[in-house]
């Protein structure tokens, strides 16, 4: 079959200009050299889009020598009025270059068009957000300590600092909206940077490093480092000079960066994958329930942290819900994230295609009912027809990995039992998101206190926000992004006692 770049839909010349150009690593405000290149791929086609720049230890050495000069230098002695202004100037230059921004996360990762749409608008509210939250970082006031209380006059007070130098390291599932959620509230604390995109998506951080230097952010307070996990991400992680990590990834790297760590016992943020319950009452408003559980799966694919893929269906609706599912699965227009008819994108790769397709065989095999879907596509791409799995049992593969694909795995109950239905949702290492679908708001209150995830929706599913925490329990992570959580976990509290 033959394959036409971007299948035949045109991109902005803003877009083709950047595809291109060379691109560097970020250090010190200038772009430089790696150790070698890697290819950035259009999951929907396998074709080429452009070549960048990766590095290993050394390049990420240099990074973090340009992030401590830049937190000891400019970027610590700035004005936070200084500090506020150039984050909304960050977030005017995106806006300004969100056809851009959008293009390049379609292109890179696949997504489809009205998703990316979105993400870069939250991207630029995200900035906004924190760039407003600079002048709100406050200490206290607090009684002075009895032993000098008792002597003299003193004053005992709090300061809030930034933590120092910062290695982010992000996924490419949601490559803009991962990077900004660290990028944004890290500066605004006063933190420099060290960023490393995943190496299948590092168009979009790339093109935002280049608004960074427009923005006038002194030389090394962000820089990007391209490269692979095992080398640059390794050497961020155990870097002896980096105070704090960030990670965003999958659970299995999540421990990984927690040993890298240890060295010098950097504070580390973890924002981990999931496999998150959806529970569907006996009373649910069905219209409703239909297409917010489809989308609690399919959104984004399946290539979503927060995706619900393990559903519980109350036996008394399971069939209709079923029915109702299939047929929204069936509708759902897959197809090139740049065409405006796509409802669904590609898998980011060959390697995650194989990996989706071998869960849905291991479903099969393990006695699950596949309904519908579960097909890769006969046309360039990596596209995978979206899966529903019935006759599910909590010991199967496929209810208990996260498999980041378009697979749901519903289990039937019969119990109307809020503590026996809370067991079965929290069955599982995970607490990520989760949602209940009753029209009794007693139930679904109760029901969300048992659930043990950093999210619960009521009759939706994964309804984040700029200025609400987000973040796991258990083997989901540690610690919470957005709001004024993402911004303290770039804080350091210092308290101050004066004898007057
Ligand atoms: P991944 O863990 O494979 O990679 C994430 C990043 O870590 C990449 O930049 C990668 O290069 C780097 N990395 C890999 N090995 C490393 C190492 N040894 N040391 C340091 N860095 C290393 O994850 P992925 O496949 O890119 O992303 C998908 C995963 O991310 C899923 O599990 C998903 O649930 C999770 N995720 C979680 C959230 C959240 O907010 N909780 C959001 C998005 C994605």
């Amino acid at each position: 079959m033959s394959v036409t770049p971007f299948d035949g839909h045109a991109i902005a010349p803003e877009t083709a200009a950047f595809l291109a150009k060379e691109h560097k690593l970020l250090i010190g405000n200038e772009w430089v050299e790696g150790t070698g290149t890697m290819a950035s791929r259009d999951p929907a086609t396998g074709l080429e889009l452009t070549r960048f720049a990766i590095g290993g230890a050394a390049q990420v050495d240099r990074a973090v020598a340009a992030a401590r000069a830049a937190f000891r230098g400019p970027w610590r002695k700035m004005t936070v009025a200084d500090r506020t202004a150039i984050l909304f100037r960050l977030a005017r230059i995106m806006e300004a270059n969100a056809t851009l921004l959008t293009q390049l996360d379609i292109l890179d990762n696949g997504m489809p068009g009205f998703i990316a749409g979105l993400t870069t608008a939250n991207c630029v509210e995200m900035v906004d957000y924190y760039a407003g939250a600079v002048m709100r970082i406050e200490g206290t006031t607090i009684a002075p300590p009895r032993h000098i209380a008792a002597e003299t006059e003193a004053l005992t007070y709090t300061l809030r600092e930034p933590i120092g130098v910062a290695g982010l390291i992000v996924p490419w599932n949601v490559p803009l909206s991962t990077a900004i959620l660290k990028l944004a509230p890290a500066l605004a604390a006063g933190c420099t940077v060290v960023m490393k995109p995943s190496e299948e998506t590092p168009l979009s951080v790339l093109a935002l490093g280049q608004m960074i230097i427009d923005a006038g952010f002194p030389a090394g307070v962000v820089n990007i480092v391209n490269g692979l996990g095992a080398e640059a991400g390794q050497a961020l992680a155990e870097h002896p000079h980096v105070d704090k990590v960030s990670f965003t990834g999958s659970t299995f790297t999540g421990k990984k960066i927690v040993q890298a760590a240890l060295g010098n016992l950097k504070k580390v943020s973890l924002e981990l994958g999931g496999k998150s319950p959806v529970v569907v009452m006996p009373d649910a408003d069905l219209e409703l329930a239909v297409p917010g559980v489809a989308l609690a799966t399919y959104f984004l694919q399946g290539q979503n942290c927060m995706a619900g893929t393990r559903i519980f269906l109350h036996e008394s609706i399971h069939d209709q819900m079923v029915e109702g599912l299939k047929a929204f699965a069936g509708g759902m227009s897959l197809g090139h994230g740049l065409n405006p008819a796509s409802f669904q994108g590609p898998m980011i790769s060959d390697a995650h295609t194989a990996k989706v397709m071998s869960y849905i065989a291991k479903g099969q095999a393990e006695g699950a009912t596949l309904v519908c879907g579960g097909q890769k596509l006969d046309r360039p791409g990596n596209f995978i027809t979206p899966a529903i799995f019935t006759d599910c049992t909590p010991d199967m593969a496929i209810v208990r990995e996260e498999i980041f694909g378009p697979v749901m795995a519903v289990q039937k109950f019969s119990t109307t039992d809020l503590d026996e239905i809370a067991d079965m949702a929290n069955d599982t290492p995970y607490g990520l998101s989760g949602s209940v679908w009753t029209r009794d708001l007693s139930t679904a209150h109760r029901l969300v206190s048992r659930i043990r995830s950093g999210h619960v929706s009521i009759n939706c599913h994964g309804a984040v926000g700029t200025n609400i925490p987000f973040g796991g329990f258990g083997q989901s992570g540690w610690g919470r992004e957005f709001g004024q959580e993402g911004l303290d976990a770039y804080l350091e509290t210092k308290a101050v006692t004066a004898r007057l």
